[in-house]
């Protein structure tokens, strides 16, 4: 048993990216109002993981976790002091690469709720497609666009928001470019 833990954590840390096998996740419950989070915020977060295991054709299984210390990814509601949007680092878990998470909820003054929605889905997609291993692009179309490249950021968000009628609409527009896709599927195929 602890030659093939072993050698399961050897063939991930190789392959440098979260693959085969189970994906265990945690969110943190809002409690924290310096975050501006709100209890509705995790599940946004839920359905941005949901997103990538989609366009994953099967390789992703992302299976939650009751405890921080087990997940692989760990998603957690960041402070203003955190940076704008999210950072995302890699730490490791019991021998595999895992990430954790930072999402800033850069909302504020923001009285659509849908947009405020809006803001914070894509925040947890952008951010858990770096857990994922993806790497920021230049296309204004990616989830994984940065917007160091410049371009329209409030534009960026107005043009998911036109997509919703109501707060349900979310899990139903994932907010992947093609291009997201591929990405994902080729960096899982390593
Ligand atoms: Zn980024």
């Amino acid at each position: 048993m602890r030659k093939f833990l072993r050698s399961v954590s050897t063939a991930f840390l190789a392959a440098g990216a979260l693959t085969a096998g189970d994906t265990t996740f945690w969110i943190e419950p809002c409690t924290n109002p310096q975050t501006s989070c709100e209890k509705g915020d995790v599940q946004l977060a839920h359905w941005a993981l949901e997103a990538w295991q989609a366009a994953s054709g099967g390789r992703l299984h992302f299976v939650e976790t009751g405890y921080r210390s087990q997940a692989l990814i760990r998603l957690v509601w960041a402070t203003p002091a955190q940076g704008l949007y999210g950072e995302t680092m890699a730490i490791v878990v019991n021998g595999r690469r895992g990430a954790q998470v930072n999402v800033r909820i850069a909302a504020d003054g923001v009285k659509d709720r849908l947009l405020r929605d809006t803001i914070v889905y894509l925040t947890c997609l952008h951010e858990s497609g770096h857990a994922l291993g993806l790497v920021h692009t230049a296309q204004f179309d990616d989830i994984m666009y940065s917007f160091q490249f410049g371009g329209d950021i409030p534009d960026y968000f107005a043009r998911y928001r036109r997509k919703l009628a109501t707060r349900d609409d979310i899990p139903k527009n994932s907010g992947l470019s093609p291009a997201d896709r591929a990405h994902l599927i080729e960096r899982m195929s390593h």
